[in-house]
């Protein structure tokens, strides 16, 4: 019992000791706001003609300073990032990331095909890898982002980000999206405007994908959709009807799975519609 209350003690007096480090730290050059978890959208700004490096790339930043980036499901309990100033000075800055604990989620009577495919079903999966890949594969200067972002439907929620998800009893890997449960046909609404990278009515898994690039890398998936609205190409504001909920590709009933990129790493939309609401 006493071990336990002193390391409490400790990881309180470590805890208020990080963020003092980190309010010294970040000051005018650099500034993130919301506390750093595994799955969030990190948004903060540097100084003016400053240059931020995460994971030894560039991050995009709009002219005064804005940047976005994503932290995985398993991010590490520390990130690091490099400031480099005009002078071409550079700073390396250490935030903390709060672990999340995931669920196990068990799913039955999912087209058995969709566990265990057969070799053809492997190359059109592999296919359809690449297909999704390259769609995302382009960082736009867009800043769509940056007006936030609205459910794209209504629903009860019946998947969340990060589960490990077991199909017909095999296990799978984790589920990155929110599964919102909402009638065959119901309208799906762009969550925030973008430029639409992906609209394919048959991918092997996701059915009727749609994906929608916000800018700086970040982008929408929505899947299993029965319909599509819009056409690769196209430019949608939020709050558009973009396709219709259904059940295709790997479901057992009608639902949306959106699901949110930054580049190559997935976060979770429910953090997403928290740290960045759409202004009413
Ligand atoms: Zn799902």
């Amino acid at each position: 019992m006493r071990s336990k209350v002193l390391s409490w003690v400790i990881s309180i007096l470590a805890l208020v000791s990080c963020s003092v480090l980190l309010a010294l730290e970040a000051g005018d050059e650099l500034t993130i706001k919301d506390q750093l978890q595994q799955g969030s959208l990190v948004k903060g700004s540097i100084c003016p003609k400053c240059q931020l490096v995460y994971l030894g790339e560039y991050l995009n930043t709009t002219e005064d300073g804005t940047f976005v980036f994503g932290l995985s499901r398993d991010a590490p309990s520390v990130i690091y990032l490099t400031l480099i100033d005009p002078q071409n000075h550079e700073t390396k800055y250490s935030f903390p990331v709060k672990a999340r604990v995931y669920d196990t989620q068990r799913i039955q009577g999912v087209p058995q095909r969709t566990v265990t495919p057969s070799e053809s079903e492997l190359n059109r999966i592999k296919e359809d890898a690449r297909i999704v890949r390259s769609a995302r594969e382009h960082i736009t200067e867009r800043t769509d982002f940056m007006s936030g972002f609205i459910k794209p439907v209504n629903g009860r929620i019946t998947g969340v980000y990060g589960s490990q998800r077991i199909y017909n009893g095999v296990p799978k890997s984790p589920h990155y999206g929110i599964d919102y449960a909402s009638p065959e046909g119901s309208i799906v609404k762009a969550p925030a405007s973008g430029l639409v990278t992906l609209a394919h009515d048959d991918l092997f898994y996701s059915g009727g994908t749609l994906i929608i690039d916000h800018g700086f890398g970040l982008s929408s998936s929505f899947l299993h959709l029965s319909s599509l609205l819009v056409s690769l190409g196209d430019v949608v504001k939020q709050g558009d009807s973009i396709a219709k909920v259904g059940s295709t590709g790997r479901s057992t009933g009608p639902h949306l799975d959106w699901r949110m990129n930054w580049r190559k790493v997935r976060i979770d939309p429910q953090l997403v519609l928290e740290s960045l609401p759409a202004k009413p």
